[in-house]
């Protein structure tokens, strides 16, 4: 088998409210429809993030699908490795990653519908049957963020994740209202996007530790990792590294510099669902779990990939990121995704187990011919 060519499709799908974190506000998301198309007739869906430039993202396609047009779509290592040349990305990756993310998610489709098998079952096998997905609490109310909180504990979701770094009497309002609205049971995490300076970090934290925190995520830039090492010392919460940790490179500086405790990272940092393993085993092999990451320019369809590969791997942590939740209408056929007391099932159809809802495709792909992307208000 074959690949014969690569096609993709820019879509701008609105969020079902405003997206607010401490780096601006998001209305929508724009996400690119990775298909490739092979000799035999199989074609292997993915998605690229297209969250900086979408335009950008359709161009690295376009070099992706020289490094893997007229080669097996069994050969991902191969093709990985042809594509970090080809385009000088090696260096590049925080970029062309997640842009190659949405080709090597397709040929994973296409290697598990050519053998009739999930792809978890290519991919070591289950350890984990169903994956424990977090309340992403969306508003800039502390009313609102509580009587949310409330709603999705009261179905299930022990984990709930609150965005940070708006400022501390904010922060603190925000943390306060959700742990009254939960109780003492449930998990409750916070991200601040990389707002804090090292001793504003402290002193924010310090003051929510009586409110008890699971972990929290990126307190500083993504660069600073000493001031990671320093928060960790600092304060008695578990800190998660986000935007600091891409690669399998990162993950081993992370653990060199005792930066985290926790590393969140998903398929499009990863570079696809191979990147994301990768990640994982350095991470067990510092003693670290993983949290799956989500971004914004992603829908159900990365959310099924994820699934496939964290149901390989045992080293992760309860309470995933998922992001197709929060947009208007989702590109897979509804009913493909759905919650049951803060989890979802990993799928037992061949491949990644997507089934495209080809109107809702059209609509949002006529949306961003229509109107163009959608920018990060700040
Ligand atoms: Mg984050």
């Amino acid at each position: 088998m074959k690949v014969t060519s690569v096609k993709s499709r820019v879509l701008a799908i609105p969020n079902n409210e405003p997206y607010y974190y401490s780096q601006g506000v998001g209305q929508g998301v724009n996400c690119v429809l990775v298909e490739v198309e092979t000799d035999e007739g199989i074609t292997g869906i993915g998605e690229a993030c297209g969250d900086r430039s979408a335009e950008a993202i359709v161009e690295v396609l376009r070099a992706a699908a020289r490094a893997i047009e007229g080669h097996s779509p069994f050969d991902i290592e191969a093709f990985l490795h042809r594509f970090y040349r080809l385009g000088k990305w090696d260096d590049m990756r925080r970029f062309a990653n997640q842009a190659v993310a949405g080709v090597e998610m397709a040929l994973w489709d296409i290697v598990g519908k050519a053998c009739d098998q999930p792809v978890h079952r290519l991919f070591g096998g289950m350890v984990k049957e169903r994956s424990s997905c977090f309340a992403f609490l969306q508003g800039n109310d502390p009313d609102k963020l509580a009587g949310d909180a409330k709603k999705w504990h009261g179905q299930g979701f022990d984990v709930i994740y609150v965005k940070v770094g708006l400022g501390y009497d904010r922060d603190l309002a925000y943390f306060a209202a959700v742990r009254e609205a939960v109780g003492k049971e449930a998990k409750i995490r916070v991200d601040a996007n990389q707002a804090w300076q090292v001793g504003e970090a402290i002193h924010t934290l310090q003051a929510l530790v009586p409110f008890q925190i699971d972990f929290a995520e990126q307190p500083v830039h993504w660069t600073n990792l000493e001031g990671m090492a320093r928060i960790r010392e600092a304060v008695p919460i578990p800190i998660a590294i986000d935007q600091g940790c891409f690669t399998e490179f990162e993950a081993l500086r992370a653990i060199q510099t005792r930066a985290a405790d926790v590393i969140t990272v998903g398929l499009h940092e990863a570079g696809g669902i191979l990147g994301l393993k990768k990640v994982a085993t350095v991470a067990a092999a510092g003693g670290l779990p993983i949290c799956r990451h989500g971004v914004m320019g992603e829908t159900g369809i990365t959310t099924l990939a994820s699934l496939q590969v964290l149901a390989t791997i045992q080293n992760q942590v309860d309470g995933h990121q998922v992001m197709h939740q929060l947009l208007e209408n989702d590109t897979i056929r509804p009913g493909l995704l759905t919650f049951d007391q803060g989890h979802l099932d990993v799928p037992d159809r061949p491949g990644l187990g997507i089934e495209l809802d080809l109107d809702m495709v059209d609509r949002y792909a006529k949306r961003y011919e229509e109107h163009g992307p959608y920018h990060n208000i700040v």
